[in-house]
């Protein structure tokens, strides 16, 4: 299939043929994300806490902080992964609304990462006392499966998500590139305190350059923000920060994989020849990017399965409940080791 094709009805029916009993979709956790991490932001601004923040949704990144800018890691927004919200979410709440002890879920995730499966190992990534997530498999591993099944991947009809946690926004399949969770999470900052109706384009943040900057005035301040992708550049927005924030950041996001997730190291492996022709986060970031603009929500607050969780589940953004599931800590490590 051509690259850049969007697969997940394909998923969903390979992973239910390959046996799986419910098959969500991880982008209710990057909607979930969003909200807590532009609530946390706002909460931020309005209070004087520490600035700028930056985003903590890349394990890759994450680790890399704890071990080489411990001083720094009050920075990283407290928020957990996708892949933890997720997880967390279907051990409590999907647990208790249809009577199954979590002991009894074995949650699995699909990722285009080989840092998520140190992730849910993670100390502090337990809601229900039991790992948010049980195991995380790679894109790579998961097209290996299929294929040892022996299930014909293009043959396979599109099918949907389960409900009633099968529902996202625009503002959750950008995730997945460079800029994507820095414009998802401004989208919904600027809802909240600018009173926008329309989705934020933050086009200025897109594209796969490996250090972006641009500003917007969110609740009537200028905010200035920084996206960064790949280790080198983390390192070189890092030292900066650690300067004494020269360029005035109030917002940064990092990711670890060059491009972001679509570039991650789980993905399925190119061969030179085209990886020589075709830029593939370019032409992948391209896919989220045309799905966003062709959907009806584009904001991560707008999502039905956000608004369920918070009316049924959850005691507001950032309430107690929310800051037991679905934030973590950070540990400063001692280099080159675990
Ligand atoms: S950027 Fe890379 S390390 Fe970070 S979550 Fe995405 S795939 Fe994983």
């Amino acid at each position: 299939m051509p690259i850049g094709t969007n697969v997940e009805g394909k998923m969903a029916a390979a992973l239910r043929r390959l046996g799986f009993d419910k098959v969500f979709d991880t982008n209710m956790g990057a909607d979930l994300t969003i909200v807590e991490e532009a609530n946390e932001l706002v909460q931020r601004i309005k209070n004087g806490g520490t600035l700028p923040m930056i985003t903590s949704c890349s394990p890759g990144w994450v680790k890399f902080a704890e071990l080489y800018y411990p001083d720094l890691l009050g920075h990283l927004s407290t928020c957990k992964s996708p892949q933890q919200m997720a997880g967390a979410v279907f051990k409590t709440f999907y647990a208790e609304k249809n009577g199954i002890d979590p002991k009894d879920i074995f949650s699995v995730s699909i990722m285009p990462c080989t840092a998520k499966k140190f992730e849910c190992g993670r100390d502090d990534q337990s809601a229900s006392g039991y790992p948010d997530v049980d195991v995380a498999l790679t894109t790579r591993e998961l097209s290996r499966m299929i294929m040892r099944a022996g299930l014909k991947f293009t043959a396979l009809p599109d099918e949907d998500f389960d409900d009633p946690l099968g529902d996202d926004t625009g503002a959750a399949v950008i995730f997945g590139a460079t800029g994507g969770v820095m414009e998802a999470a401004c989208r919904t900052a600027n809802a909240w305190l600018n009173g926008a109706n329309e989705p934020l384009e933050l086009k200025a943040v897109r594209g796969t350059a490996g250090i972006k900057e641009t500003t917007v005035v969110v609740g009537g301040q200028e905010l200035k923000l920084c996206v960064a992708s790949g280790i080198s550049n983390a390192k070189i927005v890092m030292d900066k920060l650690r300067a004494g924030n020269p360029e005035g950041w109030g917002f940064i996001e990092i990711m670890c994989c060059p491009g972001g997730c679509v570039n991650g190291g789980g993905q399925p492996i190119q061969p030179q020849y085209i990886r020589d022709t075709v830029d593939l986060k370019a032409v992948r970031a391209k896919a989220l990017y045309d799905q966003d603009a062709a959907m009806t929500l584009r904001m991560s607050h707008e999502s039905k399965a956000m608004k369920m969780l918070y009316s049924e589940w959850f005691d507001g953004y950032g309430g107690p409940k929310a800051h037991h599931a679905l934030h973590t800590s950070y540990v400063a490590r001692e280099k080159f080791k675990k």
